[in-house]
């Protein structure tokens, strides 16, 4: 699961990450009322308005603008709020903005040169270990530095079991270039960063750009933040976090029925109780000369409810040329999953596309009569090889 960016930061303060301040807004009002807040509580003289959406890249997509005062700042807003932002990370048709974070100006002029950097934690799955991705080189331009010079980017193993050593953070500080007192707050800042990756769950923080002040502070500018899903019963508070409206709808629909669901780009819906075989499954779609439109585990119980509800977000694909269903009846009687799967199909009057049934396990014989008997135009099989042929048939193979 994705937070916001506005998110992100308020979880990263509470570990003691210094970033840069600021509030959400959903409103032009709000938004005034906010840097109004920020200059008076943190003397903010200038603000940058940032667009909260699921996507990076949001400053090349015109979603980040920086406000000298307050006229250009409500100018932002009302041009940000609502707009539809197309960045190299969205769809051509880009997310639609629903909130703003309006933030203090942290590039002001000082001593000494600002300087971004890029830093990420994340769990290289290979070594069982977190990982520590950073360079020098950070700001809006970080996938061209991986591309064209890959040697600026630095990687920093951390054994879980012993956490974050602190010869590490002097370590990245130093490769950092860093030196004095932003020595010293990088070292600060690595470790409540790591303290809150650990923390939270998370599979995945980016704080791009890491900023080193005109004044020598180190800050979190930008905050991309994911959680691992499977520890969100431990985090309730995290999981109240999750915004629907920024997730694919069909996602979000599969998700509350309690689906698995993961869309493809094929023509042949699937049907199945259990990866394995949902996998399975797929590879004989693509050997009958078909491609798979989705993968989907119904899980253990096939009644008619959820078979429907698996017909409806399988249907909402305009792709689809033929529906597969392939269940292995072993604690669910076959019998029982073809009675739910004639039940969905009546109560569902018909269905645009032809429906293949292969059911297989305890009573399977019995629950191929009864789909042949129940008048529908179902094709029922047994044996995978049956059910691939009749997918060729239906294709036109
Ligand atoms: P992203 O484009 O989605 O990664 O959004 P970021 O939060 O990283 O912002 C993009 C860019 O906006 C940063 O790399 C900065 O150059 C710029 N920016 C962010 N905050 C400020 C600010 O307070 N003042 C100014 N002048 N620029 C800022
Ligand atoms: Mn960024």
């Amino acid at each position: 699961m994705n937070l916001h960016e506005y998110q992100s930061k308020e979880i990263l303060a509470k570990y003691g990450v210094a970033i840069q301040n600021g509030y959400v807004a959903n409103t032009v009002e709000e938004a005034v009322e906010a840097a109004n807040k920020l200059a008076a509580e943190r003397d903010a003289k200038a603000w940058v308005v940032k667009a909260q959406i699921h996507a990076g890249g949001r400053g090349k997509g015109g979603g980040v603008k920086f406000s000298p005062n307050m006229e250009k700042l409500k100018e932002n807003a009302t041009n940000i709020l609502g707009m539809q932002l197309i960045t190299p990370q969205t769809s051509a048709e880009g997310k639609k903005v629903h909130s703003i974070l309006v933030a203090e100006d942290v590039y002001y002029p000082g001593e000494t040169e600002t300087k971004e950097f890029y830093v990420s934690i994340l769990l290289d799955r290979a070594q069982g270990k977190n990982t520590i991705v950073y360079s020098t080189e950070g700001g809006m331009d970080i996938e061209q530095v991986a591309e064209e010079t890959p040697h600026l980017i630095h990687n920093e193993i951390v054994d879980p079991c012993v956490g974050l050593q602190a010869f590490q953070a002097r370590k990245i500080a130093f490769n950092l270039g860093l030196e004095g007192n932003a020595f010293k707050e990088f070292t600060k800042f690595i470790a409540s960063l790591y303290n809150a990756y650990v923390g939270i769950d998370a599979s995945l923080f980016e704080i791009n750009p890491v900023l080193k002040t005109s004044d020598n502070k180190i800050i979190a500018v930008d905050a991309k933040v994911s959680l691992d899903d499977n520890s969100l019963f431990r985090h309730k508070d995290l999981a109240a976090l999750r915004d629907t409206r920024e997730e694919d709808a069909t996602d979000v629909e599969a998700g509350e029925a309690g689906l698995n669901f993961v869309k493809l780009d094929g023509d042949v819906a699937c049907m199945v109780n259990g990866a394995g075989l949902a996998m399975a499954t797929m590879d004989i779609i693509k050997l009958s000369g078909g491609n798979p439109a989705n993968f989907l585990d119904v899980g253990g119980t096939a009644d008619a409810e959820r078979v429907q509800k698996a017909f409806g977000i399988i249907l909402q694909d305009p792709n689809v040329k033929a529906i597969l269903i392939n269940i292995f009846g072993g604690i669910v009687r076959c019998d029982r999953v073809a009675q739910g799967i004639v039940d969905a199909y009546k109560a569902m009057g018909s269905l645009p596309v032809p429906l293949i049934v292969r059911l297989q396990g305890t009573n399977a014989v019995e629950a191929k009569k009864l789909i042949d008997e129940s008048g529908l135009p179902v094709h029922s099989a047994i044996t995978l090889e049956e059910a691939a042929n009749k997918v060729k048939e239906v294709l036109g193979n």
